[in-house]
């Protein structure tokens, strides 16, 4: 099945398959599952979440897309419109894959944090230069 990517405000009640909505407004992406059991599947985009990236085949979503809480359990990644499918996930990979995720949002607030407390610093430095003469 190909993939498209459709831009929309609100997500449609009836969604087609082979199509990728996007809400960039509400960072969010929305399709059915590539598989035809017909669930929806809901992948927040941000910096620590899916992104998408436009092709000219069709558009990219990194990273795969596991509907472990789906019962059809199907894993794929979505590659310029085309679905590559993966390795249905096993218990121990579901869980390891939910502590990845946590992980990385960990890193990337920490590394908000740091670059926070850095620019305090150097405010703190240039009002030291400031008082020293
Ligand atoms: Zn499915």
């Amino acid at each position: 099945m190909k993939f498209t990517l459709e831009r929309v405000h609100y997500m449609p009640k009836d969604l087609k398959p082979g199509v990728l909505y996007v809400s960039e407004e509400f960072d969010i992406a929305i399709h059915l599952c590539a598989c035809g059991c017909g669930s929806k599947v809901k992948t927040p985009l941000g910096p620590t979440e899916w992104l998408i990236e436009e092709t000219k085949r069709g558009p990219t979503l990194r990273p795969s897309v596991g509907n472990w809480h789906q019962a059809c359990r199907s894993h794929y990644n979505l590659d310029g419109g085309e679905i590559i499918w993966a390795k249905k996930w096993t218990p121990e990979q579901i869980a390891s894959g939910r502590r990845l995720e946590e992980e990385r949002r960990r890193a990337y607030y920490d590394a908000l944090d740091r670059k926070h407390r850095g620019m305090l610093q150097s405010i703190w430095f240039w009002l030291k230069r400031l008082f020293r003469d």
